[in-house]
């Protein structure tokens, strides 16, 4: 048993439930963005930690590197010290070459401060570049926590006009029709209608059969019975 509607109704129907599907991903949208650059503006301070932690790390090394040196050359000025006591030509020999190794270990150890400092050198730069980094992901931040600030009340003013235009509308549906509109409504919302498609349910492109397209074509309320939506007559294809 069928039920007839008025023309375009379930059209404008239609158009109401998309409409509200429409404002409803706009109004996730936005704390969506802000969701995600805030996860952008933690990644980049994350960065600088990380950024920073490298050169206090590299400084520690050059540090310690620094100290040692120190503690080489007193030992060898403590040498040199003693070179001027020894007692035998042998001995101050064995003294001299003392001084010499231990002059070739500073050299090593200068080498390796001076390869801490340039490593120092290299990684300073990373840390001013993750802060600029972090500026530019709060600036984006702030830009979508605005445009959720200006947006959210427009959409949802718009929201409430078009739930009350709808609600306006359904009244014309008569009871029958109401019951199964009701139905797919709450299970599918604006997925729960579609218009006809050269003889195909404009939904899921099932092609619908002679007695199927005449109905809907008399305003009768037809079912897919692939995917359930309410059909409705395209505009193009109606005089209403
Ligand atoms: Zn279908």
């Amino acid at each position: 048993m069928t039920v007839a509607v008025a023309a375009g109704l379930l059209r404008t129907l239609h158009r109401m439930h998309r409409q509200l599907a429409d404002l409803a991903e706009q109004l996730a949208a936005g704390p969506r963005a802000v969701a995600a650059r805030t996860r952008l503006v933690q990644a980049a301070e994350a960065k600088k930690a990380a950024a920073a932690d490298d050169v206090k790390k590299a400084k520690v090394v050059a540090d310690q590197k620094q100290l040692q040196l120190k503690s080489a050359e007193a030992k060898i000025a403590d040498l040199e010290g003693k070179l001027n006591a020894c007692k035998t030509n042998r001995e101050y020999q064995t003294l001299r070459d003392q001084v010499a190794a231990d002059r070739m270990a500073t050299k090593v150890l200068e080498d390796e401060i001076l390869e801490a400092l340039e490593r120092i050198d290299a990684l300073k730069p990373s840390v001013p570049a993750a802060e600029a980094e972090i500026e530019a992901a709060k600036k984006l931040l702030a830009e979508a926590e605005a445009k959720v600030r200006s947006e959210t009340g427009r959409l949802e003013a718009e929201v409430a006009r078009i739930r009350g235009e709808l609600q306006v509308a359904e009244k014309d549906l008569g009871e029958d029709v109401r019951e199964k509109y009701d139905r797919v409504v709450k299970q599918k919302g604006a997925d729960g209608m579609a218009a006809v498609d050269g003889g195909t349910c404009g939904g899921c492109y099932q092609q619908l059969t002679g007695n199927m397209l005449s109905d809907v074509l008399l305003g009768r309320i037809i079912i897919c019975r692939s995917c359930g939506r309410l059909l409705y007559m395209p505009e193009s294809s109606t005089s209403a």
